[in-house]
């Protein structure tokens, strides 16, 4: 079967058209500035990419361009839209509602709806997608994929905040934790890779990329993460700024004369490492400038690295152990220096880095040594291909 995977972000739109027996994709792309103009990037495998600029007021004019992208006599994936066999939808927030997956109708929108509150910005936008291709493709059944999913095994004791009880009751404030799509799907990876047995297994992963999270994996359940109500909290990330001490949200908004939107905006898009280092977001261009002898470049890397390395240690300890560490996003699996900075904390977990296997790229590695008690392991994710797994297991 071929299913369409849809991630609808407010003005933009990445798409892959994946046959789920052969897992290849058979084209990708993405719509930008939906609203504003419009622009579609279309790449049938083994051919170039292809720009197109056309209006796009809408998600659904957005969907209908990529739709006739597919289709196209020449270089579409596929004859008919009958090819397609179902549409699987990235969503972002599903609250206490969704544990898994789900098959998309009219009640479960509603439920999805009710969780809008928790992400303002990302589940309206999703369910554009969702409403736009329902118009598009009315008999393509249709699943939502939660970010927040994966984690809803959490104990308690992992979710709670120490606030007011009725915050959590009539609000739902709470850690939900996101990135559940590729802690779930590296976490099993990672076990399949390393010849573990999944339900008696311990494993952390540190899924890093401009917006970073870890997650604790125990016997394949997430038991703790670090994001939280929000994907603002836990690491440094690249604009964000992860845990900070909540009471600094007061002292800026006096000093600066900001308001709450304004102390927002700071801590998601002016803070992490671009913030300390005032130079990029992006680990190659702080590389690049640590090695040219800029100190605020070096301090980032090694604030970003040392608050891996914490909560790499904390989920260790929530888990009474660890028996796998997997890096995995941009830097994660791109990143050898901040891998290697990261282990130098673990060698009292036994953790042993290989500096050779560490330079190498591509496909699931282990970067351990052969006696390291832990094994550490690259294992580049991939949302997309989860998503079409999940999406098969339901319609099916
Ligand atoms: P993601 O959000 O998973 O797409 O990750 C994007 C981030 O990965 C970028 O902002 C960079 O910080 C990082 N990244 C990508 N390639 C490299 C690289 N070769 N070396 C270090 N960091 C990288």
């Amino acid at each position: 079967m071929n299913v369409l995977v849809i991630n609808c972000g407010s003005s933009s739109l990445k798409y892959q058209l994946i046959d789920s027996e052969s897992e290849k994709v058979l084209a990708k792309g993405l719509c930008e500035r939906i609203g504003i103009d419009g622009r579609l990037t279309y790449q049938k495998a083994g051919l170039d990419k292809e720009i197109t600029e056309a209006p796009m007021p809408t998600h659904k004019e957005a969907i209908k361009m990529v739709l006739d992208a597919l289709t196209n006599d020449k270089t579409g994936a596929i004859k008919s839209l009958d090819e397609v066999g179902a549409v699987g939808h990235r969503m972002v927030h599903g609250g206490e509602k969704f544990t898994c997956s789900a098959v998309i109708d009219d009640e479960m929108i509603k439920a999805v709806e009710s969780c809008n509150d928790l992400a303002p910005l990302h589940n309206p936008a999703n369910l554009i997608g969702v409403n736009a291709c329902k118009e598009l493709m009315p008999n393509v059944p249709m699943v939502g994929v939660f970010d927040t999913a994966f984690h809803q095994t959490m104990p308690k004791k992992a979710y709670l905040y120490g606030l007011p009880y009725e915050y959590y009751e009539k609000y739902g404030v709470r850690r939900y934790g996101f990135h559940g799509t590729s802690h779930s799907f590296v976490s099993k990876e990672t076990a399949k890779f390393l010849g573990l047995d999944l339900e008696n297994s311990k494993i952390i992963v540190a899924h890093l990329g401009n917006g970073a999270s870890i997650s604790a994996v125990k016997n394949g359940k997430c038991v703790d993460t670090s994001m939280g109500l929000t994907p603002l909290a836990g690491l440094v990330m690249g604009t964000r700024c992860g845990d900070i001490d909540p009471a600094i949200m007061e002292y800026i908004a006096k000093k600066e004369d900001l308001d709450i939107a304004g102390v927002m905006n700071v801590l998601n898009k002016k803070s992490g490492v671009q913030g300390i280092s005032g130079v990029s977001s992006d680990f190659r261009d702080l590389e690049d400038g640590m090695t040219a002898g800029n100190e605020r470049c070096a301090d980032a890397i090694e604030v970003f690295c040392y608050n891996v390395a914490k909560f790499i240690g904390a989920y260790a300890a929530a888990m009474n152990g660890v028996d796998a560490i997997a890096f995995t996003a941009g830097i994660g699996e791109n990143g050898p220096i901040v891998r290697e900075k990261v282990l130098e904390y673990l060698g009292y977990l036994g953790a042993e880095l290989d500096p050779e296997a560490n330079q190498k790229r591509g496909d699931n590695n282990v970067i351990s040594t052969p006696d390291s008690k832990v094994k550490v392991c690259v294992v580049p994710t991939n949302e997309e291909l989860a998503i079409c797994r999940d999406t098969v297991a339901l319609v099916k």
